[in-house]
Formats: structure tokens, sequence, C-alpha cells
């Protein structure tokens, strides 16, 4: 059988695409290298940004993602991504999504680099939610899913795709008139490679991204990555965990040895990453117990009602470990994070080769060199929305 959009990876991008694909009404297939829910989209804790604030505006959040890229993200994807926001998160909640509310609206916190109160969040589970929901509806589906299949190889076959897949029981070969690629970034591989933590899943090796490359898509800025201000430095369960950046919305504030402020805890996460870097580098930080540089992350600043409500998980995790970091500050350290660059789409989430589209973090352009956070789920729903929905409008011809 030859599928209408076949689709490479089951995060949320992924899963955006496929579902939106098959409500366009094609065959859809998915495969996908783990299970199901595997994928870095599952354990975003954070939030998602768009425009709800009354003081707010897609232009506005356009502004702050354009500022934060230094200048470097494509206007016209920063464009999509933004005024598309409000209906994404409709879109979400249509498919059981429940954001967490309050006063009559949704509850929203101010995350890095922002100049409004923005981010969307279902307690600091926003991501394990936002895919739980969209696996049901996709399982739900007419659609195939090949769990266990690791694409390994990618070759145009007389006006389609021929994928082919490492699977338990040796290779497969799928064919498909599309192909969505949506296989994630290369943090944990480029972790392994470096000796370092990353606050990735061990899927996220970007070979999918060379297996495009190599069939002739063009990428841009490959090269910059993003370190997470917050890793986990102390105790040793929580090292490369990433701790909510809503710390920071909600009070939290980043401190030196001699317990002094020493930069805009609320700026863009590469500004406060190297904020941290370079004050451990001038001696002004702190060491934990196992040898690690680290500063403090005051998070008894944060109200107990916001912890409660916006951060339970990341309590219970810490509680779990011995620490309460309402009572006491943690230690933190940045941690490589997220892949800023990747394919090169257009505004339809297709890549420079035909019937070859890319959505989520494997794409490039939307966050230019460097992301804000909670915009990465976003683009995850708004391209795989797209890109479903584009895939299936040209296999139908
Ligand atoms: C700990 C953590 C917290 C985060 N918090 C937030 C947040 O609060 N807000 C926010 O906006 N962003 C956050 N991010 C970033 C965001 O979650 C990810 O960038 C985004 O979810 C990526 O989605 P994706 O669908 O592109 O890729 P992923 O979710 O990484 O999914 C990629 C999929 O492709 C599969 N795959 C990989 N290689 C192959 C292959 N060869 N063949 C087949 N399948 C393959 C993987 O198994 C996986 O299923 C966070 C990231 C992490 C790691």
């Amino acid at each position: 059988m030859v599928f209408d959009v076949l689709v490479v990876g089951s995060g949320a991008s992924g899963l955006a695409a496929a579902v939106s694909a098959g409500r366009a009404g094609a065959r859809v297939g998915l495969v996908t290298k783990g299970s199901i829910q595997a994928s870095n989209s599952a354990k975003a804790q954070g939030g998602i940004q768009a425009a709800f604030a009354a003081d707010d505006s897609p232009e506005i959040h356009a502004a702050d993602v354009f500022a934060s890229s230094h200048e470097t993200a494509d206007p016209q994807l920063v464009e999509v991504l933004t005024s598309e926001a409000p209906s994404a998160i409709h879109w979400l909640e249509e498919l059981g999504v429940a954001f967490s509310r309050e006063n009559g609206g949704y509850r929203l916190a101010r995350c890095g680099g922002a100049t409004r109160r923005r981010l969307l969040q279902v307690g600091d589970r926003t991501g394990h939610a936002i895919t739980k929901a969209l696996r049901e509806v996709y399982e739900a589906s007419p659609g195939a899913l090949f769990e266990h299949h690791g694409l390994v190889a990618l070759e145009p076959a007389d006006g389609s795709w021929q994928v082919t897949c490492e699977t338990k029981d040796g290779i497969a070969t799928l064919a498909a008139t599309t192909v969505v690629l949506a296989a994630g970034g290369r943090c944990f591989a480029e972790a392994e490679a470096r000796g370092e933590l990353s606050t990735n899943h061990p899927g996220a090796t970007g070979e999918v991204t060379r297996i495009a490359l190599d069939a002739g898509a063009e990428a841009r800025d490959l090269d910059a990555l993003q370190y997470h201000p917050n890793g986990g430095a102390w105790p040793g369960t929580m090292q490369g965990y990433s701790i909510p950046e809503t710390t920071r919305a909600y009070g939290a504030v980043l401190l030196n040895a001699d317990r002094e402020e020493f930069t805009d805890s609320l700026g863009p996460r590469d500004a406060v990453a190297q904020a941290i870097v370079d004050e451990v580098a001038a001696g002004r930080g702190v060491e934990t117990p196992d040898g690690r540089p680290a500063v403090w992350l005051d998070t008894t600043r944060i109200p107990v009602g916001d912890a409660e409500i916006s951060l339970p998980y990341m309590l219970r995790r810490y509680r779990a470990a011995g620490i309460d970091p309402l009572a006491e500050p943690i230690y933190t350290y940045p941690v490589l994070h997220y892949q800023n660059g990747g394919l090169v789409i257009d505004t339809e989430a297709a890549t420079t080769l035909e019937g070859l589209y890319a959505c989520g973090e494997i794409a490039g352009g939307t966050h230019g060199r460097n992301r804000m956070m909670g915009n990465s789920l976003l683009e995850c729903c708004v391209f795989g929305r797209r890109a479903g929905r584009a895939a299936a409008e040209k296999a139908r011809g």
C-alpha cells in the first residue's frame, strides 16, 4: 500500500501532523523509533505561548520572538506562529487538553524574553497533556501506527517516497506520496559527544536531519544549539532535569555565592545561560556536593499557591529527593536542551524537496538562532497542523 502521508516521529509535531492529515481525508501512516509515547514533547513541562492577555497581541508576541532570536528568525514563519497561536490552543482544547484557568480566563505566566504574560500551562506537565490528547485522537483514527520503526533511509521513487526503517525484526520498507519529517532534534547525542548533561530523551539523536540533508534538503542554523539556563545540578537524581522556567516566572531568582542577583532572571534564554556561565567563570558560583559548577535558584520566593498550581511535579520530584524548593534554594547550571536550527521550510512546512515536509524541532527558521521558552510546543502544533494539511492536499494532487 502507498500511504498518502507518512509521518516520521510521534512527538507533538508528528502527532499534530498525523491527526490533521487524517482529518483532511488522507491515508496516514506514522512511524516512530520507540514507543508512541517516547519523545521530548512528552517531557515538556513549562507551557505553551499564545497571546490571550488583554494587553497582548500576535504582533507583540511576534516582536518578542524576533527580538529573542536577535533578528535571525524568518519573519513569515514567525507571523504564522504567533497569529495562529490562539486557534492552535482552541484546537488542542477541542482535542481534550484542559489548560489551567483562573479568574475566568487562562492562567498566564510571563516567560523569559516575553514582554507580556503569555504562557499557558497544564500544571507543570503541559507536554504530557498535549501529547496524550493528540495520541488518543490519532489512535482512535484509521491511521496506521508503526512503533519501533527507526527511519534509516529516504529515497524518491516515481513521484513518491520510499521509506526504509529498522525494526526489531529487521528492515521494513514503506511507500508514501508525501512524507512529514517530525523526528525532533539531536541534543541527546550532542551532549553525549560533548560529555555533558542534556534534558533530552535518548531518541533525540538527529539522524533524520542527516538523512534529509543526504537526500538534498536544505538546512539553516544547525550549529545553533540552546542551553536551558536551569538544568538541575543537585541532587544526582535531578542532574539534567530541566527546572521549569515557570519557577522564574513565578518569582524565583538566580543568586551567586554571595546570594546576590547577578542577572535579569527573566531575560532571553541565551543571555541568562551565558550570565550563569560567566558568573561561575568569574569565581562567584557555588559547587554542588559532587563538585559540579552551579549557582543558586532561589525558589523560596515562589508563593506557595503558585507553586501548588503551576509546579506540582517539580516539587514532588525535588521533595522525593530530599530537598524542598520552597524551603531552600536549589543548585542549577545550564544544560544542553534544544536545536534552534533545522531543515528549511516555507509557511506550509514544505522543505526544499518536493513532497517532503518538516515540522517541530527538526525544522529551522521559526526561532532563528535563539528560541523563547513555550514556543516549541506552539511550533509543533501550528506547523504540525499545517504540514499534515498541506501534505494531504499535495497527495490528492
Ligand atoms: C525536558 C524538556 C522540557 C521542555 N519544556 C518545554 C516547554 O515547557 N515548552 C516548550 O514549548 N518546549 C519545551 N521543550 C521543547 C519541546 O518540548 C521540544 O522541542 C518539542 O516538543 C519537540 O517536538 P518534536 O515533535 O519536534 O520532537 P520530539 O518530541 O523530540 O519527537 C521526536 C520523535 O521522533 C522520533 N524519532 C527520532 N528519530 C527517529 C527515527 N530515526 N525514525 C523514527 N522516529 C524517530 C522520536 O522517537 C520521537 O517520537 C522541552 C524539552 C525538553 C526536553
